[in-house]
């Protein structure tokens, strides 16, 4: 998990102390785009001046109400029917405009704002689900954790207290692990997890297939189901290569007793296909994009639920 920033003397700068700042951004740059190394270069300051006041501001994002979520229908295969949704975090920035999570969930996880972001997803992701529930939505909510999360001590309760305070179904919640570094503290993260899943509440490994995700995080870690990420599923109907990893997947996850979600399903071949290798529940653009709180429960009630 290290990361290298270079600086080099005379070019870069002729001072030790210049010299220090540099190579810092450099790291900090090598850091942000999950590179090895990375060589300072005068664009580097630039962006790392907008990243800088970006972290600034998402601390207040939260306080100020510039966070929403949007949710994308998860569809079990067999019946057609919209059985979850996945809560997907919007920063709608007062001068950038709307923001995807691309652009701030990885500053959020290099400060402490990830612990109070999750709980805030958690916590409003929730509340809408009671709300659909009560209409007779009998739907769950996935919600996307990060790694970081899950090294926190008090994650776990504090994801059951805000559970209680909701009184929302433990085994309602899925929470979808995305592996954006390498699992550093194996201990940590087994007791967290094992703690949330005791507690009943579902726990899924995201993006499948990519990254840091490993077979060996699905012995080791108490996992209810997988997510085979996107980039394998979209064209799996007409690249033989994706297709096969798409079906070996489904074996080795099926046999290991897990449910397997597709996510990134744009047509509907490949739902046709994914249905007939016997995956239980797909998710994608051929439903639905995310969508806002108020189109969402349009979706549902034409009938899709
Ligand atoms: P993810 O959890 O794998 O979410 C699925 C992403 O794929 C979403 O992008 C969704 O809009 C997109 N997608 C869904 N169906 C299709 C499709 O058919 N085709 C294509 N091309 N794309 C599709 P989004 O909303 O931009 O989110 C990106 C990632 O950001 C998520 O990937 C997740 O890793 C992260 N993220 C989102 N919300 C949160 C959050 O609240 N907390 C954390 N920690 N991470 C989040
Ligand atoms: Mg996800
Ligand atoms: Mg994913």
């Amino acid at each position: 998990g290290g990361h290298i920033g270079l600086a080099c003397w005379p070019q870069d700068d002729s001072s030790s102390a210049g010299l220090i700042r540099k190579s810092m951004l450099a790291v900090r740059a090598a850091k942000w785009s999950k590179l090895p190394i990375v060589s300072y270069d005068a664009n580097i300051d630039q962006y790392s001046e907008s990243r800088l006041s970006l972290m600034g501001e998402l601390l207040d994002a939260i306080n100020n109400d510039e966070l929403s979520l949007h949710y994308q229908p998860k569809i079990d295969l067999s019946s057609q029917t919209v059985v979850s949704m996945e809560a997907l975090i919007r920063w709608h920035h007062p001068k950038h405009g709307l923001l995807s999570p691309d652009h701030f969930i990885d500053l959020a996880e290099s400060t402490g704002i990830i612990q109070p972001l999750t709980q805030w997803v958690i916590s409003t992701g929730i509340s809408y689900c009671n709300t659909l529930r009560n209409q007779g939505h009998g739907l769950s909510i996935a919600v996307n954790v990060s790694v970081r999360n899950l090294l926190s001590e008090t994650f776990a309760d504090d994801v059951i207290a805000t559970l209680k305070q909701h009184d929302f179904p433990a085994e309602r919640l899925i929470l979808e692990v995305i592996e954006s570094a390498v699992i550093e503290d194996m201990n940590q993260t087994f007791l967290t997890l094992s703690m949330l899943k005791k507690y009943g509440i579902g726990l899924s490994l995201d993006d499948f297939g990519t990254g840091y995700s490993s077979l060996s995080y699905l012995k080791k870690l108490p996992f209810h189901e997988l997510k085979i990420d996107r980039s394998f599923v979209t064209n799996m109907s007409h690249d033989k290569g994706d297709s096969v990893i798409v079906e070996t997947t489904l074996t080795i996850a099926h046999q290991l007793g897990l449910r397997v979600v597709a996510e990134g399903i744009e047509d509907i071949a490949t739902a046709n296909v994914l249905k007939k290798l016997g995956c239980e529940v797909g998710q994608g653009y051929f439903w639905s994009k995310p969508l806002p709180e108020l189109e969402f429960i349009d979706l549902l009630s034409k009938g899709k639920s």
